[in-house]
């Protein structure tokens, strides 16, 4: 079951302030700006323009209601009461995986029947997309990893205008519900664009920014099963926030510079990708070579590295020469050169690749106390090629490093009935190591 979240109205939060004020309080006013409960509030992050006097509370940027006895703490220069606006971006415990978040797919067929709706919610998909630096990309297509459908009426009744479903493992909420019979006013193409984008938020896993202090008394929504973390590096006051709660009559005025940062920070946009640290790779090919595992790693526009990235795509330009195996790893097929190409959400990394031959010539057994030598040759695109090592499966080292032959005995190259030799060469153009060996058997 998908936990369902409800996005209550402002104009339900003050109707609701309103029925609990006591019939004896002032009548609605607009308070003088030098009300030092006002600069409390102001100096807190709050646009207190408009604000209107409802009594104990005052209502400010329409929606948002501050009690008096929290705004005097406030002015006393306590802030031990959680302040009664928005605060901190936070995301549930549930996030969309890294190699999902880039390409999700949403599906818009079940609004067909409201225009208006349908008409938001594209505009929605686009600003998502437009974050910047945000791996966020949503297209519209199918199978979808988010539906969104329109109904009547929210079972909670008319003052719902939207509701979403929460990340599920590392998949997006799967669905958005639109309500047409939403009563809250105003309700128009604008409210609509910011309800929808407030919901798409929800499905990737960004809860209320003021979930734990709702007006109009400052209620918390509780950890609701989901889990409550502080995006790092959020200030302590959005009054801006589009993932404010209670916000449906909201008209949309774009995400705030900290929604931006929580974004960046959860789905940071893959600005570079590279293959192999930056290097070239060099691969044997031969029967008794070792294939490459290729490091591929995705960074940020900041050069961080992003955890959890893995590639859409590996190719090689020529595939003749090397090909990515079952297990992922770069395997030689013969000597040239070619180039790797990784993809990572739509970034493009490359590294040159050398495949080379190692040819081992000597005895392919020997008794215990016989002698045989070694060489080795190179054939590879680059080079030159240097001998740098020469080790056995017994001893080592054998006293032939740097030379390019070796002179041993069996009993410095088998043990326990096997051995081997093995000869690691440096390719002096790319610097890279590559290594390969021949079996020797005993007599
Ligand atoms: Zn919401």
């Amino acid at each position: 079951m998908h936990r369902i979240h409800r996005l209550l109205t402002g104009a339900i939060v003050a109707l609701a302030a309103a029925a609990c004020r006591n019939d004896s309080a002032a009548p609605s006013s607009t308070p003088s700006t030098a009300n030092p409960l006002l600069v409390a509030i102001a100096r807190a992050g709050f646009d207190t323009a408009g604000a209107r006097d409802l009594g104990d509370q005052f209502a400010i940027e329409q929606d948002i209601l501050i009690s008096k006895a929290v705004a005097a703490r406030w002015a006393a220069g306590k802030h031990d009461a959680r302040p009664g606006g928005p605060s901190f971006q936070w995301r549930t415990t549930n996030l969309v995986g890294q190699t999902k978040i880039y390409g999700l797919k949403v599906d818009l067929s079940g609004l067909a029947s409201e225009p208006a709706w349908q008409s938001a919610a594209v505009s929605a998909l686009a600003e998502w997309n437009n974050v910047g630096s945000s791996a966020v990309y949503l297209v519209q297509g199918t199978p979808a990893d988010i539906t969104i459908q329109a109904a009547y009426l929210h079972p909670d009744g008319c003052g719902v205008a939207a509701a979403a479903s929460w990340p599920d493992g590392t998949n997006p909420g799967p669905t958005i519900t639109v309500y047409t019979g939403f009563c809250g006013s105003p309700n128009t193409n604008s409210t609509k664009l910011r309800n929808v984008v407030h919901e798409i938020g929800h499905t990737l896993g960004f809860r209320h920014s003021n979930w734990h202090c709702r007006p109009p008394s400052c209620q918390s929504e509780g950890q609701a099963g989901i889990g409550a973390i502080q995006v790092p590096g959020t200030p302590s006051l959005d009054a801006n926030s589009v993932m404010n709660g209670g916000t449906a009559t909201v008209s949309w005025g774009g995400f705030s510079a900290n929604d931006k940062l929580a974004v960046r920070t959860l789905y940071p946009r893959v600005a570079s990708v590279v293959i192999n640290s930056g290097s070239a790779l060099d691969d044997v090919t031969g029967p008794n070579s070792w294939n490459y595992n290729v490091g591929i790693s995705a960074y940020d526009v900041n050069g961080n590295y992003i955890p959890g990235k893995v590639p859409q795509s590996i190719t090689l330009d020529h595939p003749s020469i090397a090909q990515i195996n079952v297990y992922g790893q770069l395997e030689g097929l013969q000597p040239g050169s070619t180039t790797l190409r990784a993809t990572i959400d739509g970034i493009t990394g490359t590294a040159p690749v050398q495949v080379s031959t190692i040819t081992i010539t000597g005895p392919s057994s020997l008794g215990m106390t016989e002698s045989g030598t070694f060489g080795g040759v190179v054939t590879g695109p680059t080079g030159p090629y240097q001998a740098l090592y020469w080790t056995s499966g017994e001893h080592n080292p054998l006293g032939c490093d740097g030379q390019a032959s070796c002179t041993v005995t069996g009993s410095q190259v088998w043990y326990s009935g096997e051995g081997y030799m093995q000869v690691v060469f440096r390719n002096q153009s790319t610097g890279n190591f590559i290594t390969a060996w021949v079996p020797v058997a005993p007599e």
